[in-house]
């Protein structure tokens, strides 16, 4: 498939005028219809949502259009919670399913009235103990060993950190029962990016065998199967996209394998996807302004790993465009660099692009999840602006650059740097 930008080289030029590159630019019309072709695949299952992954794209603006779209949000954190609840989702618009969770997250995600999922049998006894039991309770599980779709092993559950044990669910539930909770909720998350049609549909197999297992073992009230992420995107041009439609009409023919028989035909389903929802719709727009020749081809883009860390940690691909060379031969090998200390910050590795010119800009594809929200602060580099093209092709801000006095801001207990100059 190929990879579009989102904007066109006339109005990056229009755009620059008001806000400089580097700059993160998102696409609301393709948000919305993805959303919406999201929700009309899973239309067939009564209780259907999706709880958008907050800590993919954690922007309020985005959050507003999802919600718009009848999204609720999946948060793990404190401000991520926080920031929930500032945009106006309330109780069960919420999704805590977080790990490693400190009291004082469980305690927000309780008074705003989430759905609590839990990562752990232990976190029964230290919610009783810290918080209280809600009356509707997720567990997460974790089947251990390898995750597989036909012969290929798309992820390693065994060896990931989340979830409870098979006898740990049934124990659990029991436990919970006891401690007075009246509803169910079944969560797992067992491989990530999945370029698959298969993904959902084999998981919700997995999870409905489980559902009909622990109904029949501790007689609780199953009333939520959430399938958490996972469904990925192509970041590279050669691969084709997910089809929504099938996933949605694969889980449905396991829901009607599994669970209508079983008498659990009641049960609504529940996706929190975050790559999916964001990623495509996502670019960073920025610009060459060094080049250099010594054993390779060296582009220099006025943008670095702080913006979008995937390639410096994953070795992650993204497609990159030359504005207005769109159409010319990529007959020149480049490493497309960003300018932190580290070798490792480059957007393109020994990538074929057609010749770039100083000036040039670049679009870096497919950082709309994971992107902005990744990024961080090493040598003192700032995050660029987050800005909108919206359904009638205006552009908004919708968050602006970092600038040095956020930079410094956490040192405003003191007066070390009050000789501190800065340029806003
Ligand atoms: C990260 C995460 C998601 C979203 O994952 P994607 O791969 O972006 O779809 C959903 N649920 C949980 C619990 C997560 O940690």
């Amino acid at each position: 498939m190929t990879k579009k930008p989102i904007l066109t080289l006339e109005q990056v030029k229009e755009i620059e005028k008001t806000y400089p590159t580097p700059f993160h630019i998102y696409d609301e019309k393709a948000i919305r219809e993805n959303a919406r072709a999201l929700k009309d695949a899973f239309s067939w299952n009564k209780g259907y949502r999706e709880y958008f992954a907050v800590k993919a794209t954690p922007n309020p603006f985005i959050l507003k259009i999802l919600q718009e779209e009848g999204c609720g949000v999946d948060c793990s954190s404190l401000t991520e919670l926080m920031l929930s609840e500032a945009t106006d989702f309330t109780g069960s618009d919420i999704m805590f399913s977080s790990n490693v969770t400190p009291v004082e997250e469980y305690k927000k995600a309780s008074e705003l009235g989430a759905y609590i999922n839990l990562d752990d049998y232990t976190h029964i006894d230290f919610l009783a103990e810290n918080v209280g039991i809600p009356e509707t309770i997720f567990c997460r599980y974790n089947p251990g060993g390898k995750f597989e779709l036909g012969t290929d092993i798309m992820d390693n559950p065994g060896e990931s950190k989340y979830g409870f044990t098979k006898e740990q669910m049934i124990d659990g539930y029991k436990k919970l029962m006891e401690l007075g909770v009246k509803n169910f909720g079944i969560h797992a998350f067992l491989a990530s990016n999945t370029v698959s049609n298969e993904y959902y549909p084999t998981l919700a197999g997995i999870l409905f065998e489980l559902a009909v297992e622990l109904k029949e073992k501790t007689g609780a009230n199953i009333k939520y199967i959430n399938l958490s992420g996972g469904v990925g995107i192509p970041y590279t041009p050669d691969k084709e996209p997910n089809n929504i439609k099938i996933i949605g009409e694969g889980v449905r023919k396991k829901f009607e394998e599994i669970l209508v028989p079983a008498g659990l035909g009641d049960i609504a389903i529940f996706t929190e996807l975050g790559r999916f929802m964001l990623g495509p719709y996502g670019q960073l727009v920025t610009k060459c302004i060094h080049q250099k020749h010594i054993y390779r081809e060296y582009i220099g883009v006025n943008t670095c790993a702080c913006d979008v860390m995937r390639p410096a940690i994953y070795g992650a691909y993204h497609h990159i465009t030359v504005l207005g060379k769109e159409n010319e031969p990529c007959d020149h090998k480049y490493d497309v660099t960003g300018s932190l200390c580290e070798n490792n910050d480059k957007f393109a590795v020994e990538r074929m692009l057609p010749k770039i010119d100083i000036g040039d800009y670049l679009v870096i594809h497919d950082t709309g999840a994971h992107g902005y929200a990744m990024g961080y602060n090493y040598n003192g580099k700032l995050k660029s602006p987050e800005l909108l093209l919206k359904e009638d092709g205006s552009i908004q801000m919708i968050r602006r650059g970092e600038t040095a006095r956020d930079y410094f801001s956490t040192f405003d207990f003191c007066d070390i740097l009050k000789n501190m100059k800065y340029d806003d």
